[in-house]
């Protein structure tokens, strides 16, 4: 299936896109001492404090001997947002890979995304838990991103290895660490404090509430497509 004679590819947010609430913030409440909510004001409010410095900063919060009780909490109560199990059965039939690009964490991620695991491709951030604290290392780091250079998952970088040349880059959001993602997609949807944030640099967006709303959206697309080719 094509739009435009390109190949459609879908990088996807995970914290409060495909779940339905912000998992950080879920552990955070759950798990972490008040402080958390300064800092994640810091990062997504004032915007003072980087993307990557803060996430940092608040999984050193939480030690990391309760890991296993974190699993079972996020397994437990995260929800995934409406239409996201039939959406995935559309990208399937369709052949549209499925990327999920989160300035999150795999240890909570792969859990929620168990099901899903043959037909995605994971890049986030990593947890460590060997120190008396979560610590995270970061294997996507922006290398020489000229938009910000501060998410801890850079992911214009991830989406740079799809040539624009060969596919339509699909970036579905909900937050900051979407922005430079909406600005390079060919087609980006956006929720939540993502409308708000891409409304300030004019950046076009799809809204959207839940998955319903965006394979409705492709599915018109790709009959346009279709018979205009
Ligand atoms: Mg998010």
């Amino acid at each position: 299936m094509k739009i435009n004679t390109k190949k459609p590819v879908i990088f996807c947010d995970f914290d409060g896109t495909i779940t339905e609430h912000d998992v950080i913030q879920m552990i955070m409440a759950e798990f972490a001492p008040p402080q958390w909510k300064s800092i994640v004001s810091e990062i997504l409010d004032a915007r003072t404090l980087s993307i990557k410095d803060g996430i940092v900063k608040l999984f050193d919060l939480i030690p990391s001997a309760l890991e296993p009780k974190i699993t079972e909490f996020v397994l437990r109560e995260v929800k995934l947002r409406k239409g996201f199990d039939e959406f995935m059965a559309y990208c399937k039939q369709n052949e549209i890979p499925f990327l999920v690009v989160s300035g999150g964490v795999d240890f909570f991620i792969r859990p929620v995304l168990a099901k899903y695991k043959n037909q995605i491709e994971i890049f986030s951030n990593l947890a460590s838990f060997d120190a008396e604290s979560i610590t995270l290392s970061m294997p996507y780091l922006p290398k020489d991103c000229p938009d910000c250079n501060e998410c801890a998952c850079c992911k214009q970088e991830v989406m740079k290895t799809y040539s624009s040349s060969d596919y339509f880059r699909i970036s579905i959001g909900d937050s900051l660490t979407d922005l430079g993602a909406s600005k390079l997609a060919d087609l980006a949807f956006a929720r939540a404090r993502l409308l708000d944030y891409t409304k300030a640099e004019n950046i076009p967006v799809q809204p959207f509430d839940n998955f319903d709303d965006v394979q409705h959206h492709l599915e018109r697309l790709m009959y346009d497509s279709a018979i205009t080719a």
